[in-house]
């Protein structure tokens, strides 16, 4: 479809964001493959961790009182946020389009609400106005099952876990394990209340959009397709469909003095360690990853983000014996350019949570993993990784120096890391094809806009 096209009907999308970065990035980043498409776009969001307007003159943004800023909500207790989000966005995102849609512009039509799953109010509010949802997952489409399905066999309104997977014991399936991941078989119900509510509004949605490709969750969507009755497209990696041209949609400012250090670095020697925005450790697994990262006698470039230990600055945890032993072989940063720095020939290996938004950006790029994951959909990310896709090795168990060391030297220097790095190359030309003309998520991305323009 060509951009004049969707601009000459005046279709406009109004997007709702959740307020954190890996759910900033891919929103933003499906915002502007969108109005490529000719949509235009307004962007709502919570005061809290505002995206930058000045960045992205292309949008309209409309700010919604949150009530975050001031709350001591931690960003890892999802239920109390998503709870609080609702609680005090809802009525004011209802008036604001109440009022958008008084001014009947048949230039500047909304034609839908597509909203981040987390901001299942949205869809509410789409309902009340009888205006179509779209819910957008920024994770694998293995999460909409993860949410779905959980292991009591009789409570109303959930699929039996046992149920969903006794019948078609996929092998990718089998691998992601959902018993383990899924965690505890007593989940507490605040959480299963979530899970339902948020599983609700995604089958009340005229259409679903994963941040993901199609070939990496063959299995998993097919059964997908029989609990969800929307159409569902599979128009990831956004970062990789997004215009080069666009913004970076960072919260940090990255620091672009490592991309001069890797120029300096031999191709495919650097580990590059990162945990993504939200990931917490204590000092004694801070030391350890350092001393670990000291002994592998492996370049690094290690992203540690103020605050990565609770209460501290920065690396003044980090024993100055460690910094003058790694002194020119190891650089350290507050935040990097992330995508830039996957790409760089001198990466040969990434240390991640599994958060979905880096792991997609690894598998695009062809760099092996080194998983280590700690909450929510990162256990999944790890699994597809270690598991399924088979590019990376899991850093299970407690954190321990020897115990990196050996990880690091496996996936960067050994033949088992050899064979990994031919698997994650592969999988990087099987990424390449399906973003490419008449690739699955290029398709379904014109497939989409169709579907929009049928409202
Ligand atoms: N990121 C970045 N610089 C960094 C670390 C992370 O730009 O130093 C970006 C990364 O490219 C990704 C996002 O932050 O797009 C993190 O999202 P992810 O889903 O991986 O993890 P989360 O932060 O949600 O745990």
């Amino acid at each position: 479809m060509e951009k004049q096209e969707a601009k000459s009907l005046g279709r406009r999308l109004v997007l709702v964001v959740f307020p954190f970065q890996g759910h900033i990035n891919p929103m933003l980043q499906l915002a502007t493959i969108l109005n490529s498409k000719g949509f235009s776009i307004t962007i709502v969001h919570p005061q809290f961790n505002s995206p930058n307007h000045a960045k992205h003159p292309e949008f309209s943004f409309v700010s919604l009182p949150d009530g975050l800023s001031k709350s001591n909500i931690s960003p890892t207790d999802l239920v109390a946020l998503i709870s609080a989000l609702k609680t005090n966005c809802e009525a004011p995102f209802q008036q604001y389009l109440e009022e958008m849609l008084k001014v009947d512009d048949p230039h500047d039509r909304v034609a839908c609400v597509v909203y981040d799953g987390f901001m299942h109010f949205a869809q509410v509010v789409a309902n009340n106005l009888k205006l179509p949802g779209i819910n957008v997952r920024t994770s694998a489409v293995a999460t909409l099952l993860f949410f779905a399905v959980f292991p009591r066999a009789h409570d109303q309104g959930y699929i039996s876990f046992k149920e969903c997977l006794a019948q078609a014991p996929a092998p990718e399936l089998q691998s992601l394990d959902f018993n383990d991941v899924l965690g505890p078989a007593e989940i507490p119900t605040p959480l299963l209340e979530l899970r339902a509510t948020v599983t609700h509004a995604t089958k009340k949605a005229s259409a679903v959009i994963v941040n993901t490709m199609h070939f990496l969750e063959q299995q998993t969507m097919s059964k997908v397709h029989e609990y969800f009755p929307s159409p569902i497209f599979c128009i990831g990696p956004f970062h990789k469909l997004a215009p080069p041209s666009a913004s970076s949609t960072s919260l940090l400012k990255e620091d672009t003095s490592c991309i001069s250090w890797l120029d300096k670095q031999a191709p495919n020697s650097v580990i590059y360690i990162s945990f993504g925005s939200m990931v917490s450790m204590d000092e004694k697994e801070l030391v350890e990853i350092a001393w670990g990262l000291a002994n592998s006698e492996q370049p690094f470039l290690w992203v540690v983000r103020p605050g990565l230990v609770h209460g501290s600055e920065w690396i003044e945890l980090l024993p100055e014996s460690f910094k003058e032993r790694v002194e020119g072989r190891g650089c350290i940063v507050k935040w990097a350019p992330q995508k830039e720095v996957l790409a760089h020939g001198a990466v040969g290996g990434f240390w991640s949570h599994c958060g979905w938004n880096s792991t997609m950006e690894s598998v695009c790029e062809g760099v092996p993993m080194l998983c280590r994951p700690y909450f929510g959909d990162q256990g999944l990310g790890a699994r597809y990784v270690c598991r399924v896709w088979k590019v990376g090795l899991e850093l299970e168990g407690v954190l321990e120096r020897g115990k990196i060391e050996r990880a690091i030297r496996t996936l960067m220097v050994d033949s088992e890391g050899v064979e990994i790095r031919e698997r994650a190359k592969d999988l990087k030309e099987k990424a390449d094809l399906c973003l490419s003309e008449d690739g699955s998520s290029y398709n379904a991305l014109n497939e989409l806009a169709q579907h929009i323009l049928s409202f």
